[in-house]
């Protein structure tokens, strides 16, 4: 029986695993999905108060579409032999889905790295909500003030005196200048102070020394320092981009036998970019990745990964949120109504479960959807 093994068990992984079963239809095709945990984490999501509810569990997902989940990690891609080695126990393929998500850059050489905090993963976030638990009028210093450090600050801006640190001089550089004066005006009125154009130079118990000599207190030092690549991309390509990342074709495809989705692959986005590392576009890539993986073992025609519109939404705790559309990131939605946005992506974000109908729909959705989203003014409405 053909066999379509898929390593990761995030957005990319999941989709991978039901745009396979969606092109698989009545056929024997065996889809094997290699996570080491039980649940997909909602990694948007590990900024919130409550961690543990950014999980769904895998099952309920992967169950119904008849896809088995080997709770295992991977340690070797052989594309010679089309063997993964999972734990120790050699697996066979003949289509791959290489969808391993990313990893917190850490610092290196950093004194104290090892008080450091982050919101990266489950265990990550859980760790800083159990540290701060309880304690009153903590002091918190969040480093990077990119993306996820910008929701890591301004959601701990609600209990904790927050000190924002990047190296950078000014706020979400990354961003661009499209949302920055949202940005500024809600780190403002949250009272998170910023200090820019400056690093943290080391770590201690209940301090922190930045890179102009000031010590801080500090109860946490918040890394988060930008994502790369799961290793697992080497054992792919030798030509990986700064972040990491397979370079891969329309198909997503890095190698005749091999598919890459996610915070794993890099594919045009249009003319000028490439995807981001972000679940908006690890869920149609790993929704077309796992469809062509099974369709070209059916020698059915593959699917071109054809991404929606590039919007981004930025969580700012109780200043709301700033959702932004277009590369050049043009403010749509602010404060009370950005937050709305925000909330229904949030929850929009979670895979249908215990139902085979809906998850295999979804699964043949590609083109991100927008009906919830404010558009521009001069963009019609869908159907029009
Ligand atoms: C705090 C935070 C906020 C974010 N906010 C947003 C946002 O607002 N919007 C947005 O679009 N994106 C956001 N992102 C980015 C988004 O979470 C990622 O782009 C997305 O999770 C990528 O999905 P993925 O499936 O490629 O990888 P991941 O979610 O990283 O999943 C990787 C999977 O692979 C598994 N895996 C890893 N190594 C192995 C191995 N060796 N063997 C087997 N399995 C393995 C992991 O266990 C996991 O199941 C945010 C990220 C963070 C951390």
């Amino acid at each position: 029986m053909a066999h379509v093994v898929i390593i990761g068990g995030g957005f990319a992984g999941v989709w991978s695993a039901a745009g396979a079963a969606l092109a698989r239809a009545g056929t024997d095709l065996r889809i094997t999905l290699i996570a080491p945990s039980e649940h997909l984490v909602l990694r948007p999501r590990l900024y919130e108060l409550k961690p543990d509810l950014a999980t769904v569990p895998l099952d309920p997902i992967l169950a119904p579409i008849g896809v088995e989940h080997l709770r295992a990690s991977v340690s070797t891609i052989d594309t010679d032999r089309r063997v993964v080695v999972a734990d120790g126990a050699a697996i066979g393929y003949d289509r791959l889905v290489l969808a391993a998500g990313s990893e917190l850059v850490r610092p290196l050489g950093l004194p104290g790295a090892e008080r450091l905090f982050d919101i990266d993963t489950l265990n990550g976030a859980l760790r800083l909500t159990d540290h701060l638990r309880d304690r009153e009028d903590c002091c918190v210093v969040v480093v990077g003030a990119g993306f996820v450090g910008l929701e890591a600050a301004t959601e701990l801006a609600a209990r904790c005196q927050v000190l924002l640190v990047d190296q950078s001089s000014v706020v979400g550089e990354q961003l661009g200048p499209g949302p920055r004066g949202e940005i500024e005006a809600a780190l403002d009125s949250l009272g998170v102070e910023c200090r820019l154009a400056t690093t943290v130079t080391e770590v201690g118990d209940g301090y922190a020394v930045l890179s102009d000599g000031a010590r801080v207190e500090a109860d946490a030092v918040v890394w988060s320092g930008g994502m790369r690549a799961s290793a697992l991309t080497r054992q792919i390509s030798d030509e990986l981009d700064h972040l990491g990342r397979v370079p891969v074709d329309h198909w997503l495809r890095a190698l005749p036998e091999v598919f890459v989705a996610g915070d794993t692959a890099s594919t045009a986005f249009d003319a000028e970019h490439t995807v981001m590392q972000a679940c908006q576009h690890a869920t149609p890539m790993g929704k077309v990745a796992g469809y062509n993986a099974a369709a070209d073992l059916l020698r059915m025609p593959l699917r071109e990964f054809t991404p929606g519109p590039y919007v981004t939404c930025l969580d700012l705790g109780d200043a709301g949120a700033v959702f932004t559309r277009g590369w050049d990131r043009r403010v749509m939605a602010s404060g009370a109504e950005g937050k709305e946005v925000k909330n229904r992506i949030n929850h929009h974000i979670h895979p249908p479960v215990d139902d085979a109908g809906k998850i295999l729909a979804a699964a043949d959705r590609v083109r991100i959807e927008l009906p919830f989203f404010p558009r521009p003014e001069d963009e019609p409405a869908p159907g029009v």
